[in-house]
């Protein structure tokens, strides 16, 4: 007879579903589970925290549109996941969960750890189940991956009681589950493209926005043509940069918010209307704009504002359709009309002011002084991955994407911590994928803090990411160390220590320095580029730059306050 185990069902199907690459945390009752998952080919990264191997399970499916899988122990160990669950879902990013729960017989007994996983997790995921015997386990872990892929991406979660895991079956009872193939593609309707394009056409100041959406659906070779034949402007969202490169003539993210604001047109490509575009509403849009909305999630049509067409389907077939239809004349927008005029002043006083900025050689370093240096840096072909307030928002504007899905972020649910995890997962798959693809990592200070344990798996794994802490010492703002030292003499901190605050100059750089990797204290322009210099050389081990910064250092003036949503 051949037996087969609940840990190896799991593992061979998860592996059956083309699922290459296992996070996780393990303890009772999920060990085999993870020694399974390597003997059926799954490559396992055991992290430091259950929601940093969430994240980055969550940042696998992003990355390869196939989902990462997160292991995770039984009640804390579950819940600790939620949050990269959560996050997972509000990105759209396709991830399975594995937890292990409760032996079956000790349920509602108060056994150890126990929770209702299955109810907790249906709040956090698209699906969330438990199979219900060992040859149930290859059609529920094929559900979950199928699930998570198809339609909206986002998280699914599978139960395994903890009995099952060590649980024998004769194979010949378990019938095999082949591997679900990638989803169905499908086209917006005939009628819906022609008064698409007919609305395009007669824009006076049309934009085209890209999504993460755009990025994940991997549009950028239709999209590059359509762009190219059509003479359009278009605008990244945060993770849609590098769909096509900052640098292309038509990228107008210089002169984002006079793009939104003035455009009578707009072909929404993969994003929806939320916080991050301002709700499409006034006063950051034109009130009359007329929005073509291209989703694959019908749901999602009129949120916010009611579109002038709706172009429901994959973004790549329908920027197809709009090619054939668009450029079949010859048409295309001319490059020297008033609007192009407006988005290019804008650009070019923008880029001064910036430029202004970085060049300032007070000491302690500026953000737009730091970025200024590390942009000149980094290679064409690196992942950016970027957390923290003001690190993210003014890195996102002075480091240049090139290639799509190259850039991860806090996202849709802005979730400082998730940076390490990604780091971790971007740097597994390009190891996995034989790519030479440099991964940076530019957090805050404070950002780094939340999964900073992470920096031990780096090390553990030699995996050569290059961490830039931008270190401003707290929250937004910090302050100086004769400040601090004050204040300490002043009494109790907990009492007057502003809650922004963290500890001046602390050395996160010998946290690298502890496990093994390198670590770099910078204080000058000359110091940052020898310490990057030699970071992106060394393919062998992490580095950890930490950047000591003004710490009352900002963002360049606004022209609008952040999340206003007025006119509701
Ligand atoms: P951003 O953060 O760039 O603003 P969002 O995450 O808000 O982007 O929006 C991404 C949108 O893209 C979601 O509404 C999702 O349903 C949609 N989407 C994801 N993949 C595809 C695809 N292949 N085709 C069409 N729409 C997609
Ligand atoms: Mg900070």
């Amino acid at each position: 007879m051949d037996e087969v185990t609940g840990a190896q069902l799991i593992a061979e199907s998860l592996k059956a579903q083309k699922v290459e690459y296992m996070f996780g945390i393990v303890g009772v009752p999920i060990i085999e589970v993870a020694m399974a998952a390597q003997a059926a080919g799954i490559k396992y990264v055991g992290m430091r925290n259950e929601q940093a191997a969430c994240y980055a399970a969550s940042a696998t499916g992003y990355l390869t549109g196939r989902p990462g899988a997160c292991l995770v122990v039984s009640g804390p160990g579950l819940i600790h996941a939620l949050g990269g669950m959560a996050n997972a879902n509000v990105n759209c990013w396709p991830v399975v969960v594995i937890g292990g729960s409760s032996d079956k017989n000790q349920e509602t007994a108060g056994a150890f750890q126990e929770f209702p996983q299955v109810e907790a997790c249906r709040l956090y995921s698209k699906f969330s189940a438990r199979p219900s015997s060992l040859e149930a386990i290859p059609s529920v872990i094929e559900k979950a991956v199928r699930t998570s892929m198809y339609g909206r991406p986002g998280a699914c979660y599978v139960d395994i009681a903890g009995d099952m895991v060590n649980a024998k079956v004769d194979r010949s009872q378990v019938r095999e589950v082949s591997c679900c193939p990638s989803p169905p593609v499908s086209l917006a309707g005939h009628g819906a493209i022609t008064e698409a394009v007919s609305v395009m056409k007669a824009a006076k100041r049309p934009l085209i926005i890209i999504g993460k959406g755009a990025a994940y659906g991997r549009a950028e070779t239709s999209l590059r043509e359509f762009v190219e034949k059509s003479g359009l402007p278009f605008l990244p969202t945060p993770m849609g940069k590098g769909v096509l490169p900052d640098d292309h003539p038509n990228c107008v993210a210089a002169a984002r918010s006079r793009a939104l604001l003035q455009a009578d047109v707009v072909l929404l490509l993969g994003a929806r209307l939320n916080w991050i575009l301002h709700f499409g509403l006034p006063p950051r849009f034109d009130p009359d704009v007329k929005i073509i909305q291209v989703d694959l999630c019908a749901e999602e049509m009129g949120n916010n504002v009611r579109p002038a067409v709706a172009l429901l389907g994959d973004i790549n077939a329908i920027v197809t359709q709009l090619l054939e239809c668009v450029c079949e004349d010859g048409w295309k927008y001319p490059s020297d009309t008033e609007w192009w005029g407006t988005l290019k002043g804008k650009i070019a006083a923008n880029a001064k002011i910036s430029k202004a900025l970085a060049l300032q050689s007070t000491l302690p370093m500026n953000y737009y002084t730091v970025f200024h240096h590390v942009s000149q840096l980094l290679p064409h072909d690196c992942i950016i991955v970027s957390e923290g307030a003001n690190t993210m928002d003014i890195g996102r504007t002075m480091l240049n994407n090139y290639l799509p899905r190259h850039r991860l972020d806090a996202g849709t649910f802005g979730t400082m911590g998730v940076g390490l995890g990604f780091a971790i997962a971007a740097a597994a798959v390009e190891r996995g994928e034989n790519r030479n693809q440099r991964i940076v990592c530019v957090e805050g200070d404070s950002a780094f803090g939340f999964s900073g344990m992470e920096v031990e798996t780096m090390c553990r794994y030699n995996l050569p990411v290059v961490i830039i802490v931008v270190n401003n010492n707290g929250i937004y703002s910090g302050v100086d160390p004769e400040t601090w030292k004050e204040m300490e003499k002043m009494g109790d901190l907990t009492s007057i220590a502003p809650p922004v605050t963290l500890l001046p100059e602390a050395r996160y750089d010998e946290v690298m320095t502890a496990f093994g990797g390198r670590g770099y204290l910078v204080r000058t322009v000359e110091e940052l580029r020898s310490a990057l210099q030699q970071s992106l050389s060394d393919w062998e081990k992490p580095s950890l730059l930490n950047v000591l910064i003004d710490p009352s250092s900002d963002r360049k003036q606004q022209e609008f306050p952040w999340l206003t949503r007025s006119n509701l």
